[in-house]
């Protein structure tokens, strides 16, 4: 069919440049390790932080939410499709988060466009950290609020722009907890303090850091002993968490105003019993079972304590999500394909998700893991880093 000539134009320069992306269909299901091309291999690039996705309490209240509830709601909130569950997950994850309320949208991304694009207009101002991710990136441009940049985890260029904001009806800062592609957390500390000198409010993504960071994993905010200092903690249930989703949890007023003016939440249909079943199963397994989340940080600390030994940079990285610093994008995409072979997965991140010239390995490891697996990846990376001169 003729009419898309100017988009294969496209995919053919990145072809030439090497940028073109075919997905990677996993033949198994997610796990510490995959099947892939029908070869099993070690799995370093998930955001199963805590290998819920197979967890037998949230598969067995899945199954019971399809045999009792069916597949589908048939509606979208706002009209058929809330069920009770849907509330009663809400306020058990407002009662994880110690705020007042929560609101769950489809996903993480959609949060983040919904959250922004909704409570600021053109009285307003939004200043975001230059490494936030794309839906806080995508939530700002729907918004018709003015923005400033920050410079990436800098207080003084935060400073400098709440100085040049005085005179908006709202100031929003908003940060991711933990930076997804270096791994790094916020100065939640530093920033809530400039946003009460300057009188703002604060926004932070958790998307890497619940079910991490905090204890029993309830995130950045709670990590720093700043719950009730934050107005908008916003995370997904889509990474360690296990399964699908986006949340916001903060006061009854903004659950209340999103559920009126949040346009992902009001018009697209709401989850699958079974998703919200296993969402919910998931708050009581971070409860129940804390060992994993310490088993995570021992396999975290494991790992990269044995990639700086065998002397990779992992660059500022403080979390499980731990970069394996290569540079140049084309050796990037060869040290992966490379680990590949010698049984890792593990996915080259280049330009445009990371600036030019810093390409990277982005490694996860998860509570799955065993120690044997890990060393294992670690042989692969000493074995291929030294193949192609990067050690
Ligand atoms: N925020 C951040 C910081 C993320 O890393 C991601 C996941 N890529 C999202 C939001 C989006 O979450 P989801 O995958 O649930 O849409």
């Amino acid at each position: 069919m003729k009419g898309f000539e100017y988009l294969q134009k496209e995919l053919d320069e990145m072809q030439e440049q090497g940028t073109f992306r075919h997905l990677i269909p996993l033949e198994s299901a997610q796990g510490s390790k995959v099947t892939i091309k029908g070869k099993e291999v070690i799995q370093l690039s998930s955001n199963n932080y805590l290998g819920l996705t197979s967890h037998p309490k949230m598969k067995d209240a899945a199954d019971k939410a399809n045999a009792d509830y069916g597949v589908g709601t048939g509606s979208v909130r706002t009209i058929a499709g809330t069920l009770k569950m849907h509330e009663d997950f809400e306020e058990k994850l407002a009662k994880f988060k110690h705020t007042e309320a929560a609101l769950v949208f489809q996903s993480g991304f959609t949060t983040n466009q919904g959250v922004l694009s909704s409570i600021l207009g053109k009285e307003d101002v939004v200043i975001s950290d230059e490494l936030n991710h794309a839906s806080i990136i995508d939530g700002i441009r729907l918004t018709k609020a003015d923005r400033k940049i920050y410079k990436h985890v800098d207080m003084e260029s935060l400073e400098s722009a709440l100085k040049e904001s005085e005179n908006y009806r709202t100031k929003l800062i908003v940060t991711d907890g933990v930076f997804s592609m270096d791994g790094n957390i916020a100065p939640l500390p530093e920033i809530v303090e400039l946003a009460e000198r300057y009188n703002a409010l604060v926004m932070v993504d958790d998307a890497h850091a619940s079910g991490v960071l905090g204890d029993n994993g309830r995130g950045t905010v709670n990590h720093f002993n700043l719950d009730g200092r934050v107005h908008i903690q916003v995370g997904t249930l889509s990474k360690a968490i296990g399964v699908l989703g986006g949340y916001v949890a903060s006061t009854k007023t903004l659950r209340d105003y999103l559920i009126h003016k949040g346009r992902p939440f009001l018009f697209s249909t709401s989850h699958p019993p079974a998703v919200t079943a296993a969402n919910d199963a998931a708050i009581d397994v971070l409860l129940e079972e804390p060992e994993l989340i310490e088993k995570l940080w021992d396999n975290t600390k494991f790992f990269k304590d044995g990639l700086n030994a065998l002397g990779f940079d992992t660059g500022i990285s403080e979390t499980p999500v731990t970069p394996v610093m290569v540079g140049d994008d084309a050796l990037t995409h060869k040290f992966s394909d490379e680990l590949f072979e010698a049984g890792v997965f593990a996915q080259g991140i280049v330009f445009p998700t990371v600036p030019r010239g810093k390409g990277r390995i982005r490694t996860i490891v998860t509570a799955e893991h065993s120690k044997e697996e890990l060393q294992e990846a670690l042989n692969a990376f000493e074995k291929v880093g030294k193949k192609l001169g990067i050690l």
